[in-house]
């Protein structure tokens, strides 16, 4: 039994707890987490992990002693399969472990592809520290590699395995890159970057399915015929929320699990926070939405605890982001869902460059390429949902902290 238990060792169940014993609160705490490390972060796997310029030791959100020195009890390796909300028990194996209250951060699993191939034994994800070591340990012995699916982590991925001299072929199946969370000029920009580094990058892509020798897959097939030999297949096409156990125990949810401003579930002292929680976004214009980011997973850990210690403070942090590839640091502030207009700001022949999103002359998030300053300056313009002066935003000269009305 413990006072709080932690489902999920990943970004959010970290932050649950380190928030826990920060605000100072005594009682039993515990996490639970099927990988067999510490919680440690995630973006670096697609970024400086996979490049290998930071190591393991590196990426870990705290030192491993950490947890032991504030009294978390780690139960790793451990993946709870069922939730009894009546009984307020999860099980793990043949274990039964009770809580008073439950904060499920456990994220997603990676989608898979469902053509003939997909299991194939050099078909990879890129989510757990796992997927990356399999990867690398044969990197060495690979020269071409084809991605699927044009999101952060597709293009992530062709950034560090270009920057190795590995024939890079990229597959998307819409019309451009990014398309779910960017507008069309941020898609074209990396399209081109990508293409300028080796990068065979397709969008409009069909393929029909991978071809295997050996249980090995040595080609990705298309539907128009043509074969695309290769080494190794990524595939990076989201995400599906981890939430079967606490949907089957009769918690509301479809694309997630339902959570309101607090953070919590339909079922009693059951919280839900991070990639599986579907939540009302006031930066979406209170659309319901799961946001996949290392902000959403650390803000709302911090208002579930706050919960659970008594304060009732909403839920309602400014969505940001970002992406290394190659030199360019992408920074988003905002959610730019349902934009009906853009700004660029400066030129992106230049490689820095912003694009603001704007709903109703509104400006609702930022798109920053190598352009600290205005996504530092525009967050300011995102909190307020202020409507600016559409000439002036779009003078690069003029600091965005002086675009006014
Ligand atoms: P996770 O960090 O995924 O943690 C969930 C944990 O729960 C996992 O360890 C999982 O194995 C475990 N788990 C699942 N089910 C169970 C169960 N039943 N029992 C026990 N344990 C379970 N975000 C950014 O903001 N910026 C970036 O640049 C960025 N880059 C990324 C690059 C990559 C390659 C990936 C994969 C993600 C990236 N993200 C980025 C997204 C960010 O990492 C996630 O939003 C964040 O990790 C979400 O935290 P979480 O705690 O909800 O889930």
């Amino acid at each position: 039994y413990y006072d709080v238990l932690i489902v999920g060792a990943g970004h959010a169940g970290a932050q649950a707890a380190i928030s826990l014993r920060q605000l100072g609160f005594e009682g039993t705490v515990a996490m639970i987490g099927d990988e067999h490390y510490p919680p440690y972060e995630r973006p670096p796997l697609s970024k400086e992990y996979f490049a290998g310029d930071k190591g393991f030791d590196r990426i870990l959100i705290r030192p491993a002693a950490f947890w032991e020195e504030r009294k978390v009890d780690m139960l790793l390796g451990k993946r709870v399969k069922s939730v009894d909300p009546v009984g307020k028990t999860v099980t793990v194996g043949e274990e039964d472990i009770g809580y008073d209250k439950l904060i499920w951060c456990t994220g997603g699993s990676p989608r898979t592809l469902t053509c003939s191939g997909a299991d194939a034994i050099n078909v990879h994800a890129v989510r757990r520290r796992d997927d990356v070591d399999a990867m690398m340990a044969k990197i060495d012995t690979i020269s071409h590699v084809t991605i699927i699916g044009g999101g952060y982590i597709g293009l992530e991925a062709a950034a560090v395995l270009s920057k190795f001299g590995k024939k890079v072929v990229l597959l998307e199946a819409l019309d451009r890159v990014l398309a779910r969370v960017a507008g069309e000029e941020l898609s074209r920009f990396y399209e081109a970057e990508h293409r300028a580094h080796g990068v065979d990058l397709r969008t409009g892509a069909r393929m029909d399915c991978i071809e295997v020798t050996d249980g090995k897959a040595t080609a990705v097939l298309m539907q128009d015929g043509e074969r695309i030999e290769t080494d190794m297949v990524i595939v990076g096409i989201g995400i599906i929320p981890e939430t079967g156990p606490l949907i089957a125990a009769g918690a509301a949810g479809g694309n997630g699990v339902d959570v309101d401003e607090f953070c919590r579930t339909s079922l009693p002292d059951v919280y839900a926070v991070g990639d599986c929680a579907s939540h009302a976004n006031r930066f979406a214009g209170g659309a319901q939405m799961r946001v996949e980011s290392v902000q959403n997973a650390n803000d709302q850990a911090k208002t579930a605890v706050s919960h659970i210690l008594g304060k009732e403070e909403p839920y309602d942090a400014v969505p940001w982001f970002w992406s290394n590839q190659y030199d360019l640091k992408l920074q988003t502030v905002g959610l730019s869902t349902g934009f009906d207009q853009t700004v660029l700001r400066g030129d992106t022949a230049n490689r820095s460059f912003s694009i603001v999103y704007l709903k109703g002359g509104k400006v609702i998030a930022l798109d920053c390429v190598n352009m600290v300053k205005d996504y530092v300056q525009g967050r300011a313009h995102v909190l307020s949902g202020a409507a600016l002066d559409v000439a002036q935003l779009a003078d690069a000269g003029v600091p965005l902290k002086e675009v006014g009305l």
